[in-house]
């Protein structure tokens, strides 16, 4: 059992595109139990690699509540969507921000386990929507990236004021 470190907003690893899985070897068993690990020991639902500063295509999730449905997507790819809704949205890599994002509800994926068999699976509801999540991740998106551009000026400004705080430069700003 290895817990790895989650890397926070601004980090710029988080920005970066993930490269597809190609050799299904040990290390890619290790990292998603791993990532399973991580998940678990930080009570979320989901968690990609690059969040772990790991640049492949690899994703895990578990909506069970009780660390007992484990899924690990490699090299993901959703091949069909449907039924649109805003859901809430939290990250581990952003502490402390929630926001509305549109995501389909119900998505159908192709990916691969970590011994490269390739499977398909139908998601729906938070499932759904984790999954769009974290694949966002291994784009090198995050998902306030997609909340409307009122709460995105309001989280510059929030980043804006701790900057100045932690530099010391400017006087203690309100709100
Ligand atoms: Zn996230």
């Amino acid at each position: 059992m290895a817990q790895l470190e989650i890397l926070e907003y601004p980090d710029p690893r988080l920005r970066r595109p993930a490269a597809p899985v190609i050799e299904f070897d040990s290390g890619l068993a290790r990292l998603a139990s791993d990532l399973l690990d991580t998940l678990y020991a930080n009570a979320g639902i989901g968690l990609s690699a690059p969040q772990a500063g790991n640049l492949r295509q690899v994703l895990v999730m578990d909506l069970s509540g009780s660390a007992s449905e484990p899924q690990v997507f490699v090299n993901p790819e959703i091949i069909a969507r449907a039924a649109p809704g805003l859901v809430e949205e939290s990250c581990l890599s952003v502490p402390g921000v929630t926001g509305n994002v549109l995501r389909a509800t119900r998505v159908r994926v192709r990916a691969a386990d970590t011994a490269g068999l390739p499977f398909e699976r139908d998601l729906e509801g938070m499932a759904a929507v984790c999954l769009q999540h974290e694949m966002d991740h291994l784009a090198g998106k995050l998902f306030i990236d997609r909340l409307s551009l009122f709460r995105r000026l309001r989280l510059r400004a929030a980043e804006n004021r701790t900057r100045r705080r932690q530099t010391g430069t400017a006087a203690e700003a309100s709100g």
